[in-house]
C-alpha cells in the first residue's frame, strides 16, 4: 500500500536526521523523518545530553565537597544516584520533546517505525512496517551503537557489563569499574564514577590514554587522572572476562605479555561504536560500504541514486555536530545551493571530563608528519587570573603554527571550560587565520579566553603573563 510521497524523506531522528529534516523544510521540501524509537537519537536521548548532566551532578557534588576552599561550608555532602539519573533523564527528555515540537513547526512529518529500503524510481522506496512512502531524495541518517569485544568472551549484559546504556542509568553507586577504551566516552564515565567515589580502572590499548588528543595535552589529563585516584592501564588489553556471583573478573595483559586480573563489580564497554548499516536492504540496492559505514562523495550522496548517508552511519568522526553539518550540506546540495562539499579538518573534538579537554586541527606530531615547520604556543592555567580565582587553575593551552605562513594548524587544551573555548579557534581555522590577527584581536579580563591569546603570543616568544 502507497502511503505517502515527499521530497524528502530522512531515515533516522537524530542530530543528523532531525537537522536534515528541518533543513529540507526550510527549503521547501515536503518532509517525513522516520524513526524507530525516540526523536533526538542517540545523541539526546544516550549520549552526549545525558552525560553532560551526570557529568554536571559530579562538578557540583566535587565543588561542594571543597566548600570550604571558597570559604563555604557544606556539612554532610553525600548525593543520591537515582536522583542523579532522574535529572539527567528530566534534561533529556525535556530536550527530546522538543525536538517534536520543532518538526511540528516545521510541518514535518513523523512516521514512528523502523524503516527498510527497496529498489524505486527517484530514489529507493521506503517501507516501514506495511507502508510504502516514495521521495526523490532520501537521507540515511541511522546513527550507530556500541561496538563490543566478543573475543573478550563476554557482551555487555546489562548487569555486570555496562555499555553506556547501562552506564547512564545506575541503580546504586557501584564500589569499583572498569573502564574499557579511554576515547571520549570511556574517560567521561570514569571521570563521573570516580568523582562520586568509586575505584575506577581505566584499560586503553593504546599507549596513552585520550591517544587522538595532542600527546602533550593528554599525558597532561593522564596526571591529573591519577591525581584524582584513576588507575590507568595503558598499552594494555582486557583478553577475557569472567564472571563470579559478585564481581567480573577482568584478565588485562600489559605489553611484555603479563596478565593481571583486576576484579570490579562493573565493566564499562567503551571500545567505539558500529554503524547501523544492518538490516536496511543496502546489500540488495548495491550501497557502497568501507570499514563498516556508508560511503559519501562529501555532499552526502551514496553511490546510488538518490540516496544519500550522513552522521555517524557515514562513517568518523563520531559526533553529533559532524552529523548535523554534514546533514545540511547535503540538503543544501539536494536544493542546487552552492555549497562547500564537507570536510573534518575543523571539526572539534570535546572530552567533558574533569578537567576537560577540546582540540581542533592537528596536533603537533600530525602537524610535523604532514611536512610542516612548526611553531608552538604554550600556556599554562596557573598564569591566568579567572582560572585562580575560579579554583580551577590546572589546565594547558597549546597552539599549533605552521611557522613559513603562520597558519593556525590546531589548537589543543585540558582544563576548565576549555569545551566552551574552543570555538574561538575553530572561527579562527573557518576564516583560515594566522598568527597576526588573532595577536590583535582583543580578549576581553579577566577571563579563561585570555590564555588562549598568551598562547598564540607564546608561539612567538611574545607572552605577558608567562
Ligand atoms: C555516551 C555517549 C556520549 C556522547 N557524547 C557526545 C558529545 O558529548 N558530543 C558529541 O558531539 N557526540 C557525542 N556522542 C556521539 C553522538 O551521540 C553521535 O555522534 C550522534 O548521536 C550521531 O547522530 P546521528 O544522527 O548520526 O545518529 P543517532 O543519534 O544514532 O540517531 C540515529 C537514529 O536513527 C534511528 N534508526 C536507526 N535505524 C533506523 C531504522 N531502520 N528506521 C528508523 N529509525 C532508525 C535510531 O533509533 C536513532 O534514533 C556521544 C555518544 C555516546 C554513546
Amino acid at each position: 500500500m502507497s502511503s505517502g510521497a515527499f521530497d524528502v524523506i530522512v531515515i533516522g531522528g537524530g542530530p543528523g536526521g532531525y537537522v536534515a529534516a528541518i533543513r529540507a523544510a526550510q527549503l521547501g521540501f515536503k518532509t517525513a523523518v522516520v524513526e524507530r524509537d525516540e526523536l533526538g537519537g542517540i545523541c539526546l536521548n544516550w549520549g552526549c545530553i545525558p552525560t553532560k548532566a551526570l557529568l554536571r551532578s559530579a562538578e557540583v557534588y566535587h565543588l561542594m565537597q571543597h566548600a570550604a576552599d571558597f570559604g563555604l561550608s557544606a556539612d554532610k555532602v553525600g548525593f543520591d544516584i537515582q536522583a542523579i539519573v532522574q535529572r539527567s533523564r528530566k534534561v533529556s527528555s525535556r530536550l527530546t520533546g522538543g525536538i517534536g515540537g520543532l518538526m511540528k513547526k516545521h510541518k514535518i512529518t513523523v512516521i514512528k517505525g523502523t524503516a527498510t529500503l527497496k529498489k524505486g524510481g527517484d530514489a529507493p522506496t521506503v517501507i516501514v512496517d506495511k507502508d510504502t512512502y516514495t521521495a526523490k531524495h532520501v537521507i540515511l541518517a541511522t546513527g550507530a551503537r556500541a561496538r563490543t569485544i566478543p573475543q573478550a568472551g563476554l557482551e555487555p549484559d546489562g548487569d555486570k557489563i555496562w555499555s553506556y546504556r547501562e552506564a547512564m542509568v545506575p541503580d546504586t553507586m557501584p564500589k569499583s569499574l572498569l573502564v574499557i577504551g579511554s576515547g571520549a566516552i570511556g574517560i567521561e564515565f570514569a571521570s563521573f564514577y570516580n568523582t562520586m567515589g568509586a575505584d575506577v580502572t581505566v584499560v586503553e590499548m593504546m599507549d596513552r590514554v585520550l591517544p587522538v588528543e595532542d600527546e602533550e595535552i593528554s599525558a597532561f589529563a593522564a596526571k591529573s587522572f591519577k591525581k584524582q585516584g584513576l588507575k590507568l592501564m595503558v598499552s594494555a588489553q582486557v583478553e577475557k572476562l569472567e564472571k563470579t556471583a559478585k564481581t567480573v573478573k577482568v584478565h588485562v595483559k600489559d605489553a611484555k605479555g603479563k596478565v593481571e586480573i583486576v576484579e570490579v563489580e562493573k565493566v564499562i564497554m567503551a571500545v567505539g561504536i558500529a554503524a547501523n548499516i544492518e538490516n536496511l536492504g543496502l546489500e540488495a540496492l548495491g550501497v557502497k560500504i568501507d570499514r563498516g559505514h556508508v560511503v559519501n562523495d562529501g555532499f552526502g550522496r551514496t553511490n546510488v541514486k538518490g540516496l544519500y548517508a550522513v552522521g555517524d552511519v557515514a562513517g568518523p568522526p563520531w559526533l553529533a555536530h559532524k552529523a548535523s553539518h554534514e546533514a545540511v550540506v547535503c540538503v543544501e546540495k539536494i536544493a542546487g545551493e552552492k555549497v562547500h562539499p564537507f570536510e573534518t579538518s575543523n571539526i572539534p573534538g570535546c572530552t567533558y571530563c574533569h578537567p576537560q579537554i577540546a582540540s581542533v586541527g592537528l596536533t603537533e606530531a600530525k602537524a610535523k608528519e604532514a611536512g610542516h615547520e612548526v611553531k608552538v604556543g604554550r600556556f599554562p592555567f596557573v598564569g591566568n587570573g579567572k582560572a585562580i580565582a575560579l579554583g580551577d587553575d590546572q589546565g594547558l593551552v597549546k597552539t599549533v603554527f605552521d611557522a613559513k605562513t603562520g597558519e593556525l594548524l590546531g589548537a589543543h587544551m585540558v582544563g576548565s571550560e576549555v569545551t566552551e573555548l574552543i570555538q574561538g579557534y575553530v572561527i579562527g581555522r573557518q576564516l583560515e587565520t594566522t598568527e597576526a590577527e588573532l595577536m590583535h584581536t582583543v580578549f576581553p579580563h579577566p577571563t579563561l579566553s585570555e590564555m588562549m591569546h598568551e598562547s598564540v603570543l607564546d608561539a612567538y616568544g611574545r607572552a605577558l603573563h608567562f
